[in-house]
């Protein structure tokens, strides 16, 4: 185990190194918000108790009853969470963010993976805006939020089931006949999403019935917010 990195913290749970944390706060303030964020800088420990958590998944033959409620993780010693130059972020949903957020260095290296398609790793010799002066104006935003469906408390009907996609603990309403999705969001304390959660049970994403209906390991990446796959 080598030393731990410096770590430099945007805010409370948004830390790396000084030149990615540098690069962050270009990409927010092009971005003209806070990007979203799960998960960044871990520490050792941290990271153990993620992988060993998720060894355990693995070795009971992907039993669901075993697994974390993060996704895949790896040994602390090869993890770029450890390192400080990774980011979890539920902003690849957001229209543009993927482009902005390479331009700025910050790259989804596991997008091969269908449950890593949140993660961003900082590689500076991709960041375009390295050896940008520090402005001395905040700049305009270039990329819209995502724009959310007004979502109103209703009755799920016959076709829709309330899932629970584990990795980023969002809560969706699918239509599993149309095969479309609606995120209600991950803040647990939300009032809608309390609202749907007392009032219809819900599964998790990745048990039987969502891979009987969307296949195994499929997740956001094949579904989208209402826009399903291709077969
Ligand atoms: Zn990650």
């Amino acid at each position: 185990m080598g030393g731990a990195p410096t770590i430099v913290w945007l805010r409370p749970g948004v830390g790396y190194t000084a030149p990615a944390a540098a690069s962050m706060r270009r990409l927010e303030r092009a971005l003209g918000r806070e990007h979203d964020c799960n998960s960044s800088y871990r520490d050792y420990d941290e990271q153990m108790r993620m992988y060993n958590a998720w060894q355990r998944y693995v070795n009971s033959g992907y039993n669901p009853r075993y697994k974390p409620n993060h996704s895949r993780a790896i040994h602390p010693d090869t993890s770029e969470h450890c390192a400080g130059i990774a980011d979890d972020s539920d902003d690849w949903t957001t229209p543009g963010y993927i482009d902005l957020a390479a331009e700025h260095g910050w790259i989804r290296t596991a997008a091969w993976d269908p449950t890593e398609q949140h993660h961003f790793t900082y590689q500076w010799w991709k960041d375009q805006h390295r050896n940008d002066p520090e402005p001395t104006t905040v700049e305009p935003a270039t990329v819209e939020p995502a724009e959310e469906p007004p979502i109103k408390k209703r009755k799920l009907t016959m076709h829709e089931a309330l899932i629970v996609h584990e990795p980023t603990n969002a809560l969706l309403i699918v239509n599993v006949r149309e095969r479309t999705l609606i995120s209600l969001g991950k803040d647990p304390n939300s009032m809608l999403r309390a609202w749907y959660a007392e009032n219809h049970p819900w599964k998790f994403m990745g048990g039987e019935e969502w891979d009987r209906t969307f296949g195994k390991g499929s997740g956001y990446s094949y579904v989208g917010h209402g826009t399903p796959a291709p077969e």
